[in-house]
């Protein structure tokens, strides 16, 4: 039997980057602890923030929502809500968004659905048809953008302070490969704090610090209901490929992923010094917000003959 580092239980995961092994209650509170502590480090909410989870009905996502209705408990004046966005991706999202409601009524928070269909008149399936025949996109590059604005303007007008998404510290590690990939040098040193506009609700991510293997074995371990199966267009996205690339890393240099991260948090933080704000002007289309005349969505959209003024 292999006993847990912190307790006399026995050990049921071992965490190769700390050199500890954890029984299942001290892998729960520590999990928890890091939500915590991610929270506090980057003063991500006050105490009396609207605060908007974005629920896809994944394990990430409803997982946070628990971690962060246990936390939220301690703030009376705080506000927590979900919101799920519907792409429309037939045989896939259908399930996802009965989970997300589910997980809502359990934990008896206002959940508000939304979709691509009502927003931009098209889902995914619809969008994906056409971008096939004339673009070489990826469905996973358009699905984002056209995501973000959604959940951004929802939140928005629902007063949400607080933006959060569940996007662990793999899909962080993943995000600042690609930008480095596709040489995409404004994005990689562009943080919140360079955004000047009023009009974008604050995004936070309390998951930065908990690698996407320990959030699944966390929802797990609580016996959370999450949607085990995957989106059948992710097949086609990079970020595949990177995310192999960077677990291969990790297995052969363990505790990559957290040295990736924490070195570029320490060359964001200096450049950020240097980095010349971004002033959003309004689109000259839908009237968000953007640093070109067009948004990315208007301009996705619109390329694709499928722009419905939304
Ligand atoms: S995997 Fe890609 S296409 Fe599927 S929901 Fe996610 S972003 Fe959209
Ligand atoms: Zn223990
Ligand atoms: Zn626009």
């Amino acid at each position: 039997m292999i006993k847990c580092s912190t307790c006399d239980d026995v050990a049921v995961f071992f965490q190769r980057y700390s050199g500890k092994k954890l029984c299942g209650q001290c892998f729960v509170k520590s999990t928890e602890e890091r939500v915590q502590k991610a929270v506090s480090k980057y003063n991500m909410f006050t105490p009396s923030d609207t605060i908007a989870v974005a629920l896809s009905g994944g394990k990430d996502s409803v997982s946070l929502l628990h971690i962060l209705h246990k936390i939220e408990a301690r703030f009376p004046k705080s506000k927590l809500l979900a919101i799920t966005v519907d792409e429309g991706i037939a045989g896939y999202r259908d399930e996802a968004v009965d989970i997300a409601s589910d997980t809502c009524k359990i934990l008896n928070l206002r959940h508000m659905i939304t979709s691509f269909k009502e927003f931009y008149g098209y889902g995914m399936d619809e969008i994906v048809e056409v971008a096939e025949k004339k673009h070489g996109l990826t469905a996973c590059t358009y699905c984002g953008v056209l995501r973000r604005k959604i959940l951004n303007v929802t939140a928005r007008n629902a007063g949400v302070d607080k933006l959060v998404t569940a996007h662990t510290l793999d899909d962080e590690i993943q995000t600042i490969f690609l930008n480095v990939l596709r040489g995409d040098v404004a994005r990689i040193f562009r943080t919140e704090s360079t955004f000047l506009c009023k009009k974008f609700v604050k995004r936070v991510k309390p998951f930065c610090g908990v690698p996407e293997k320990e959030v699944a074995f966390y929802a797990f371990l609580k016996n959370i209901r999450f949607q085990v199966a995957a989106c059948p267009y992710a097949r086609s996205s990079s970020r595949n490929e990177v995310r192999t690339f960077i677990n291969r890393l990790e297995i052969m240099h363990s505790g990559t992923k957290f040295t990736v991260y924490k070195s570029f948090q320490r060359i964001q933080s200096s450049i950020e010094k240097f980095t010349e704000k971004v002033d959003f002007q309004e689109c000259d289309i839908c009237s968000e917000p953007t640093a070109r005349e067009t948004c990315k969505a208007c301009q996705i959209l619109m390329e694709l003959n499928l722009l419905n003024n939304n």
